[in-house]
Parts: C-alpha cells; sequence; structure tokens
C-alpha cells in the first residue's frame, strides 16, 4: 500500500487531463495501480479488478494498461527475474532494488546510487537505470 489513495474523482481527472475517457474500467485499473500495488504484473492486476467484482478479460487489461503508458501515467518495466512486465507509476528517475528471495520490487531513488558513463564519445547517454539486485535486510 502506497501513501494516500486518490478518489475516483482525482483519478478521473488524472485520466482526463491525460486525454482519456475514464471509464469503469480505467478508473479501477488506476485506483489498483496508482494507489495500492507496487510494480504489479498484468496478472496481478486481473487478479485484483476480478476480487473487486469487475470482471476483465486479460485483454482488456492489457489494453487498459497498454493506453495508462501511452498516456504516460504508467511505464513498462522489464525484470531479469520474470518474463511478466511490471507496470510502474513512479514517473520521476529513480532506480529499483529486485529482492531476489521474494521477487518484491522497489524503487530506489535516484540519488541512491551514482553511476558515471565512462563511453568516451561514442554515445549520448540520456538516461541510467539500475536494478540492484540482492535480498532486503
Ligand atoms: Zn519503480
Amino acid at each position: 500500500m502506497k501513501g494516500r489513495c486518490l478518489t475516483e474523482g482525482e483519478i478521473s481527472d488524472r485520466l482526463r487531463k491525460a486525454d482519456l475517457r475514464p471509464t469503469v474500467q480505467r478508473v479501477s485499473v488506476c485506483r489498483f495501480v496508482l494507489c495500492e500495488a507496487d510494480h504489479p504484473t498484468a496478472e496481478a492486476v486481473k487478479k485484483w479488478t476480478d476480487a473487486h467484482g469487475l470482471k476483465l478479460s486479460l485483454a482488456t487489461v492489457y489494453n487498459t494498461l497498454g493506453a495508462l503508458v501511452k498516456a504516460g501515467l504508467l511505464r513498462e518495466l522489464r525484470m531479469p527475474h520474470s518474463d511478466s512486465v511490471v507496470y510502474d507509476d513512479n514517473m520521476a528517475h529513480h532506480h529499483h532494488f529486485l529482492d531476489e528471495r521474494t521477487g518484491r520490487i522497489e524503487d530506489l531513488p535516484a540519488d541512491a546510487v551514482e553511476v558515471r558513463p565512462r563511453l568516451g564519445g561514442k554515445f549520448k547517454v540520456r538516461d541510467v537505470s539500475v536494478l540492484v539486485r540482492g535480498e532486503r535486510a
């Protein structure tokens, strides 16, 4: 569970600002992804919507998540421990910690890891994101 949960009205506003119509499925997927979940997979989103009485097909869940990604409310991440894409609503620059025991992914603040690529003039670096792996103490 993350900080304060958004109200349905606040979620609808965020969708409208992103030029998305606040449909029932988008609002409920957002409620989970923006308020409760931490880097969920599409399967986890479906499980949650099923449990909350909204029977969405996995295809609809993927379409809804895809629309949210396209609108810039979420981004897709691929992690080496799993074939599934996870969805991240933290759009600020940050790194990740993968707990290899539990599979849990946590955000690390951008300044928690310092990497200075020394690549000569060959590459224009736009972004460096780091996955720190280990076990949470
Ligand atoms: Zn993240």
